[in-house]
């Protein structure tokens, strides 16, 4: 399905309610534009804003290819084969660790469309921002254009500003439920891998309060990357952001059966699918931060649902293994 700006909807929910404030999640799991008149058939959530300008700067340098870096359920590597393929570029994959056959279907999808996958050993993978790798790798692919892995630099930051601007278009473009003054919304929470997703957002939308909850444990080295970027942007110390470090669940695509069981319980209620990596682990922050009375009644709060569906697929055994035995 083809749209052309993210939907916002509303959240009917006790907990919201009972918090005094109201809830919009901006569906970018939905979202996929058209480019040269296709839409890629899958969304790509954020990673299609983070790749958007580094697209856009690979097509004035001439590169014919591009290459980028990921692990093997990557939401970044699937949608740099889908737009890129989309766009006219071949892609090559770095990929971490071996290859596994089958693929999974995360990288049988990339490998459809057309992605070369080069995988490499754990060792080689965390050169991958050594500047003598990166020579090599284009000594090895001279027509590539190289993007970092989550398409998180610069240009993937100013293409994340973008995000904001979907939600205007939907609150200026949509009937909102009056009970909610949705023009003067105050807050937004965002999941946070690399925090480019965040900075963009936080970049672009000045006047609101922008909560980023971590995916990863120890991320505290995520404030002065957000700060960086924004000094590369030209918009330093807008001081409108907070990273919240208390909801990533034992780390990176660690899973509690607590996680699992919220998440459950959420996509039965609203039958809006979230994922455990990203979605449902700021979906579960934003729900204790709720429970314990966090936010000033009244607060307007857009939650930004950043996609990454289709990894869900390769964690339906893991978190089918978490849930409490229900009829047996
Ligand atoms: C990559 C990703 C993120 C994290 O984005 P960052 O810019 O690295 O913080 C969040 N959600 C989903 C679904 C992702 O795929």
């Amino acid at each position: 399905m083809y749209t052309s700006f993210a939907p916002l909807q509303k959240l009917d929910d006790p907990i919201v309610t009972d918090a005094g404030v109201t809830l919009h999640v901006l569906r970018l799991d939905l979202y996929q534009p058209l480019l040269s008149g296709r839409s890629f058939g899958q969304p790509c959530g954020n990673k299609y804003f983070k790749l958007k300008y580094n697209l856009q700067q690979a097509k004035a340098s001439g590169a014919q290819q591009l290459l980028s870096f990921g692990g093997a359920y990557s939401n970044h590597i699937h949608a740099l084969a889908m737009v890129g393929q989309l766009q006219g570029f071949r892609t090559v994959g770095i990929i971490r660790g071996e290859q596994i056959l089958p693929l999974n279907e995360t990288l049988q999808d990339a490998s459809d469309s057309g992605m070369l996958l080069h995988y490499v050993s754990r060792g080689q993978y965390r050169q991958k921002t050594n500047p003598d790798y990166l020579a090599q790798l284009q000594r090895e692919y001279p027509d590539a254009y190289i993007i970092p892995e989550g398409g998180s630099n610069v240009l993937g930051v100013k293409g994340c500003m973008e995000i904001v601007d979907h939600i205007q278009h939907s609150i200026d473009n949509t009937l909102m439920a009056n009970d909610c003054n949705i023009e003067a919304y105050s807050t937004i929470i965002v999941p946070c891998g690399t925090a480019a997703t965040l900075a963009g957002i936080a970049a672009a939308a000045k006047n609101k309060q922008v909560l980023g909850i971590p995916v990863l444990k120890n991320a505290a080295y995520l404030d002065a990357e957000v700060e960086a970027y924004h000094q590369a942007l030209g918009v330093p110390g807008c001081g409108n952001w907070q990273l919240i470090h208390d909801y990533h669940c034992g780390g990176y695509a660690k899973l509690s059966s607590e996680l699992v069981d919220f998440i459950e319980r959420f996509q039965q209620r609203h039958a809006i699918p979230i994922e455990p990596i990203y979605s449902g682990k700021m979906f579960y922050g934003l729900y204790q931060l709720l429970t314990k009375g966090y936010f000033d009644p009244g607060s307007c709060i857009v939650a930004i649902h950043t996609g990454g569906l289709q990894g869900l697929r390769s964690m339906q055994h893991k978190m089918a293994q978490l849930l409490p035995l229900s009829d047996c």
